[in-house]
């Protein structure tokens, strides 16, 4: 079922890019772990999945753990396989996360940020971040606001252990996925924006938005990662 869905999904991924004139190859799909078995994560990495995404530390550290005992023989090591972080990060837990993901998706505040720069420091490690916006501007939700990225991103400036990849936001759940068009719209919006500043580290940088939901809009709005997790394990 899993190797199924991970086809159909990259059908459909090719399918929008081709409506929007994008390569394929241009979007990582993130397959999301969170609450999936050891067993269905490896049946994701054996059906070509490279990118896992998890949104609680301790339970990504103990699947990390567990790959580290079991897979030694496996198609991939944990080394081989890129770990994104994609939900909130308590300070408490950075010293953890930093130690084992590539990419954190979730920054949503400049003393996370800063706890992150000095965590990756102490082990010499530059840790690639997104910066989360809260683009639907719910209170519900974690994220900058949109309105003080800018400002947000000057204040990292003196970070020299983190690297601003990019932007990410959640948006709101809903059954139609054209709602969330205008949210990816304007987290593109702000991406270019900051791109054309110069305000951060990678160029163009990332935009991580769009799941099981609305994920083909979110390509077609310019999305270089999707986060998936439902269109990947069940059906
Ligand atoms: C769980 C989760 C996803 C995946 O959601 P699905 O609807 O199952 O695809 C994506 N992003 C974040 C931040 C999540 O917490």
């Amino acid at each position: 079922m899993i190797r199924d869905n991970i086809f159909k999904v990259r059908n459909l991924v090719s399918e929008a890019c081709a409506r929007v004139g994008r390569d394929p190859g241009g979007v990582t799909v993130v397959a999301v772990t969170k609450t999936r078995t050891l067993r269905e994560v490896e049946e994701a990495l054996e059906a070509g999945i490279s990118d896992i995404g998890e949104n609680r530390v301790q339970e990504a550290v103990l699947k990390y753990r567990q790959f580290l005992g079991v897979r030694h023989n496996a198609p991939a090591a944990p080394g081989d396989i890129n770990w994104h972080l994609i939900g909130h990060l308590q300070t408490n837990k950075v010293k953890e996360a930093v130690a084992i993901f590539g990419l954190i998706h979730s920054v949503d505040s400049l003393r996370l940020a800063q706890k992150i720069d000095r965590e990756a420091g102490r082990i010499k490690k530059i840790q690639k971040i997104l910066l989360e916006v809260n683009i639907s501007e719910e209170t519900s939700k974690y994220g900058f606001a949109a309105g003080e990225l800018n400002n947000s991103i000057k204040g990292l400036s003196g970070l020299s252990n983190i690297r601003v990849c990019g932007l990410m936001t959640v948006a709101p759940i809903t059954d139609n996925p054209e709602r969330s068009r205008g949210y990816f719209k304007a987290l593109k919006e702000l991406r270019d924006n900051i791109d054309a500043l110069g305000l951060t580290d990678c160029r163009p940088g990332i935009l991580s938005m769009g799941m099981t939901g609305d994920f083909e809009v979110a390509i077609e709005e310019g999305a270089d990662m999707v986060r998936l997790g439902r269109a990947i394990f069940e059906g």
